[in-house]
């Protein structure tokens, strides 16, 4: 994988690592310093947010009730102090005069706002959250929390700059159709180079991923982005995997769930579309881990024409209802055949995946495997399904 068509999306996009759409439900309005209010909100927009593990960690303008008026309040204010420095926007010199004359314990908000609820901070109408000095400062404290002590070239840029700890994209389990706290993390592979000290090699000085600061911040933004947004990724529960994909022009991508899911819209008009389509499909491996089962970065005119391949291998019957056809119900389809509720059982200890199946149809392969358990799931109840056919003329190409 080239972590640049992943940096490169998150560039052409604005995309922001530290940034995440969030639901605001209050707002704290310190117009006047002296007597700020609470007011209720309902909006959802991107927010300074990056998940908290254990530690305190505050985040800017927009915190829960814990951090702007709670327990962790001197961490906050703290915050706000350094990340306001220099700033002549309404709300951060107000907010700094409520705070000095400890006007927050009044509003009552530890008493008001459910622990769980975001406040952002305001003033004059203006939100605190868009102050640009806020912005870049919120920015250099990412990157100094996530610089190493290296120093080397960049994986991903080329050049030669300091090197991050780690590629911070955290990504929830639900996103795999799992359930659980706690973020997956996909760890960047070890380095192999060979100019390496021997404490390197021997793993005791490997500190560092193989980006530069700036680049890993990207690709998390961008990893995190598609894994939230329905038109670039898609979720595969069965297997416990996430289909991601993107055009790293920053362009509207293939709809590549509508093409395979529900074998909808007609993929011909698409291969007239130029650019490039990269995808990737990553797993949910031992805990907390991330791994990558495939990567593509091809024209979407070859995607595009494997799609159209596999509708013709396929060969869905005129007048079948094409969306009988996607691969989530084809791969459904291999379970047992319950002859008394006349349903389709999933079988626990099928060892083929739903993601294998993807994998195959993306890469222009015939689907081998699932070819052959289709035969094998006819012969054991002779359900001769429309799904199991499909998959049988799939897996034997004419030709
Ligand atoms: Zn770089």
């Amino acid at each position: 994988m080239d972590p640049f068509l992943l940096a490169s999306w998150a560039r052409s996009r604005g995309t922001l690592h530290g940034w995440r759409r969030r639901r605001v439900a209050w707002a704290l309005d310190v117009t006047d310093p002296g007597r700020p209010v609470l007011v209720a909100q309902d909006w959802t927009r991107p927010v300074p947010y990056t998940r908290r593990s254990s530690a305190v960690a505050p985040r800017p303008a927009v915190d829960n009730a814990a951090y702007v008026a709670g327990r962790h309040r001197g961490a906050w204010g703290e915050m706000m102090r350094t990340a306001t420095e220099g700033s002549s926007h309404p709300a951060a010199t107000a907010l700094m005069s409520a705070l000095g004359a400890g006007a927050l314990e009044a509003v009552g908000i530890t008493g008001t706002v459910p622990a769980g609820d975001l406040i952002a901070v305001r003033a004059h109408g203006q939100w605190l959250h868009e102050d640009p000095v806020l912005i870049d400062a919120w920015d250099a404290h990412l990157a100094a929390s996530l610089a190493s002590a290296e120093t080397d070239v960049c994986l991903c840029c080329g050049d030669t700059g300091r090197l991050a700890r780690i590629v911070p994209a955290a990504l929830a389990p639900t996103v795999f159709g799992q359930r659980g706290a706690g973020d997956l993390v996909l760890y960047p592979t070890p380095r192999t180079d060979k100019g390496r000290s021997a404490a390197a090699r021997t793993g005791a000085g490997r500190t560092a991923s193989l980006m530069c600061v700036g680049c890993a911040m990207d690709v998390a933004a961008a990893l995190t982005d598609l894994a939230e947004d329905p038109a670039h990724h898609y979720c595969i529960p069965e297997s416990g995997s996430l289909l991601l994909w993107w055009d790293p022009s920053g362009k509207p991508s293939l709809p590549l769930r509508d093409l395979l899911v529900r074998n909808d819209p007609d993929p011909a008009p698409l291969y007239r579309k130029g650019g490039r389509l990269c995808a990737m499909m990553l797993s949910a491996a031992s805990p907390g881990r991330l791994t990558m089962n495939a990567f593509w970065n091809e024209p979407v005119s070859i995607m595009a024409q494997r799609i159209r391949q596999w509708r013709s291998a396929t060969a869905i019957p005129a007048g079948e209802n094409v969306r009988n056809y996607g691969l989530p119900l084809l791969h459904h389809q291999l379970g047992r055949w319950d002859r008394r509720a006349k349903t389709i059982v999933p079988r626990p200890f099928q060892r083929l995946r739903e993601r294998e199946l993807w994998i195959a149809v993306l890469s222009g392969l015939p689907p081998r495997q699932h070819s052959l358990a289709a035969k094998e799931a006819i012969r054991r109840d002779g359900q001769e399904l429309l799904g199991r056919q499909a998959l049988v003329r799939a897996g034997h190409p004419p030709g």
